[in-house]
């Protein structure tokens, strides 16, 4: 007989005060979190004392907490009566897994909420001063996961959007690339790699489709990094946010620990 609960909750793109209200509360009152790689110890600070803590990160492509072992935990904790927070980074349901976990929690009758979060998809361009979507620059934006580049990502359709925002895109930037340039994107088409958006070590990289193999080579990238790529990387110059990133570096205006 089942008692507890899971909530799936978005962790948002990393500082801890783009956290929703509601998953803080849910955080001060979980009994167990499990959570991921991506979450900001500051996020982890809303713990009750007493709380179950299980960290169930992948280090970058490498070591992985098996996903049937994470729903195992999952099932196993609400089935003790625990309120369980599965905290997921950005939004539980964009590129994380999260819908296979709400799956596997439907199929053993253990209920579930989601608590949407602030997506890195989006917040991470805002505070780089990418307004993903600018009138008259892009009129729509698609998302991708771009960690296969190879047969399974259609390329055709994704050189067609106005923006391009991929997730996991870091490591596979070169081929990306030339995929892109391959389907016949122009290559001075604007490129921006995000390292670590919103954490102390953000880092911004601009280069055009021609020369993102060779300056992300350069740039030796090891965090969580989003590829945007399109027209609306340029507006950053224009609008020169109060905080923004400068070229290159790494600054520590932003995130807090
Ligand atoms: N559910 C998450 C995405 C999970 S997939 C969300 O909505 O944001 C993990 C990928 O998200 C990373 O490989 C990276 O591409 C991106 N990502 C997440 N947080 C990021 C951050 N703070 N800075 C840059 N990219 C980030």
């Amino acid at each position: 007989m089942t008692t507890g609960r899971v909530y799936l909750v978005g962790a948002g793109p990393g500082d801890p005060e783009l956290l929703t209200v509601k998953a803080a509360a849910l955080l001060q009152r979980a009994d167990a979190i499990v959570y991921d790689r991506l979450i900001h110890p500051g996020v982890l600070a809303h713990a009750r004392r007493g709380a179950r803590l299980f960290y169930v990160g992948k280090e970058g492509f490498g070591a992985a907490t098996a996903q049937s072992d994470i729903n195992r935990l999952l099932i196993k904790q609400a089935r003790l009566g625990r309120l369980v927070v599965r905290l997921k980074g950005g939004d539980p349901f964009v590129f994380g897994r999260g819908g296979e976990e709400a799956l596997a929690l439907a199929e053993a009758d253990v209920p579930c909420e989601v608590v949407p979060g602030v997506t890195s998809g989006v917040a991470v361009p805002d505070l780089c001063g990418i307004p993903v979507t600018h009138r008259g620059v892009a009129a729509s934006v698609t998302f991708a996961a771009a960690h296969r580049a190879d047969g399974a990502v259609d390329w055709r359709h994704l050189a067609g959007a106005d923006t391009l925002v991929l997730f996991m895109g870091g490591a596979k930037i070169a081929e990306i690339a030339a995929a892109l340039l391959a389907q016949g994107k122009a290559c001075s088409t604007p490129v921006a790699i995000i390292e670590s958006g919103s954490f102390d070590d953000e880092r911004i990289v601009e280069s055009t489709l021609a020369t993102v193999g060779a300056v992300a080579d350069g740039a030796r990238f090891s965090g969580p990094a989003l590829v945007v790529i399109g027209e609306v990387v340029t507006l950053r110059h224009r609008l020169r946010l109060a905080g923004g990133l400068m070229e290159h570096t790494a600054t520590a205006a932003r995130g807090r620990r």
